[in-house]
């Protein structure tokens, strides 16, 4: 299996919209599991969609760390790592709000401010084209909001409301954990990308 190549800004394939996915198939978990390892050898990576590898198919991945117990939200176990591989995922409730900055892997090197539902619950396939439910809070629904937007041709630049949050912070050494990655998204300052 293939790392992927990922398209940035400027290719029109990241505007489009992507196709439901009919059954969920030896060529969609090929597709998911090529994406998961791209995310895997993508520093600071954690999540992606199949626009952003040029597939115009609705098909996501999260790759999200075990939480430190100082990211927990206060009251609150910190949250164990999650792997998810989903198939035309659709929000279908959704509450509260959380304001972080975020990053994108299609746009590297951009950060800025983006208003999210706090929870959600998505609907999806799974990689046995079975119909699951997630519920997210915090990052975890912030990342899946992110990579659905990516789904219809919706960047994090395009909910950028106070634009002064908006600026170019490359990340430039690989082992300073505390730099930021496009396509990386994150709560705190500096942050990781999807
Ligand atoms: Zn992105």
């Amino acid at each position: 299996m293939a790392e992927l190549e990922i398209i940035t800004e400027g290719d029109p394939r990241l505007r489009q919209k992507a196709s439901r996915v009919r059954k969920v198939d030896d060529d969609v978990r090929k597709l998911a599991q090529s994406m998961m390892e791209t995310v895997e050898s993508t520093p600071y990576a954690i999540a992606l969609a199949a626009p952003q590898v040029g597939v115009l198919r609705r098909v996501i991945v999260v790759k999200l760390p075990a939480e430190e117990p100082e990211e927990a939200e206060e009251g609150e176990e910190p949250e164990g790592p999650v792997e998810l591989m989903l198939a035309n995922p659709e929000i279908i409730r959704s509450s509260g709000q959380q304001t972080g900055i975020e990053g994108c892997l299609s746009i590297p090197g951009w950060i800025g401010e983006v208003k999210r539902a706090m929870h959600i619950t998505v609907k999806a396939r799974d990689m046995s084209d079975k119909e699951v439910r997630v519920k997210a809070s915090g990052f975890l629904s912030r990342a899946l909001q992110h990579e659905i937007d990516h789904l219809d041709g919706v960047l994090f630049v395009d909910h950028v409301e106070d634009r002064e949050t908006l600026r170019y912070e490359p990340f430039d050494d690989e082992d300073d954990e505390d730099a930021a990655n496009p396509d990386t998204i994150g709560q705190t300052e500096k942050s990781r990308s999807s």
